[in-house]
């Protein structure tokens, strides 16, 4: 078999060359890291979960007019997507107080936002991908404030249709990270969505039990990170037999 060519490597993920100029193959691991990959794991299914989740989430964008790369899926762990030129910034979007915010401003966690909160952090592992300012982002050139207006744009309209998706069945959007590329038709820049979304990189909580279905199970060990997802793709009608496709056996009476 022709062996791909590699474009980039990342921790839950790699990039191949597409089959078309301006495409590439996304492939989805199984790898999770969590702490700045301090702590890692193999957990068997996780890459074919998000892979069919970042469809259905991207598809959705999609469907109600927010641009993004996704373009479609080609197997149980890869999909087709556009070449952006990823912008090194993680776009954060914060509904609920948890995680890094909680530290950083001695919030508790569970704190509803007074309205939904962007952040962003420059994208730099070396760093930890500290938190950054407009200020920086401009003086340092990683983007424009048409950029910036544009990106917090699309940041609020990614949490208003994924809000109101997992309202609808029961879980909620706590916070996300999404990450954002440039792509050109000719002289004409634009900003898509780009990198993934999953439980990977959203805080999703049961409305009812306060349930955590997100890597923060894994961060944490509170259990099967795998059975985490499937609910929640189980939930939004997506994989209903589970990641690997075969049903559980029934009892027939
Ligand atoms: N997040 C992510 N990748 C990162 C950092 C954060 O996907 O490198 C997601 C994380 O899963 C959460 C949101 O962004 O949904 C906010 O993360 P936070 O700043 O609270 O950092 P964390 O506590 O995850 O280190």
């Amino acid at each position: 078999m022709a062996r791909r060519k590699k474009v980039y490597e990342g921790k839950a993920k790699i990039l191949y060359e597409g089959p078309e100029p301006g495409t590439l193959v996304q492939y989805f691991k199984d790898d999770a890291t969590a702490f700045n990959a301090e702590k890692r794991a193999t957990i068997d299914g996780k890459g074919v979960l998000n892979n069919r989740l970042s469809e259905f989430f991207m598809n959705g964008l999609t469907a109600i007019g927010v641009p993004n790369h996704f373009i479609k899926r080609i197997n149980m762990r890869e999909q087709l997507i556009r070449a952006v030129e990823i912008i090194p910034l993680e776009v954060v979007v914060r509904n609920v107080a948890a995680g890094s915010i909680c530290q950083r401003l001695g919030l508790e966690e569970g704190t509803p936002m007074p309205r939904p909160i962007v952040e962003f952090y420059f994208k730099n592992d070396a760093l930890g991908d500290p938190i950054v300012s407009e200020e920086h982002i401009i003086a340092f050139g990683w983007a424009n404030q048409q950029d910036l207006d544009d990106m917090v744009s699309l940041a609020l309209r990614v949490n208003d249709f994924m809000s109101g998706l997992m309202l609808g069945v029961g879980i909620k959007l706590v916070d996300f990270k999404i990450e954002i590329g440039r792509t050109w038709d000719g002289d004409f820049m634009r900003l898509i969505v780009a990198d993934e979304i999953s439980p990977d990189s959203c805080r999703l909580w049961d409305i009812e039990t306060g349930r955590k279905l997100d890597k923060d199970v894994f961060r944490r060990d509170l259990g099967d990170l795998a059975d985490a997802y499937t609910e929640v793709a189980r939930r939004l009608g997506v994989m209903p037999q589970g990641p690997s496709g075969v049903s559980k056996p029934t009892l027939i009476n």
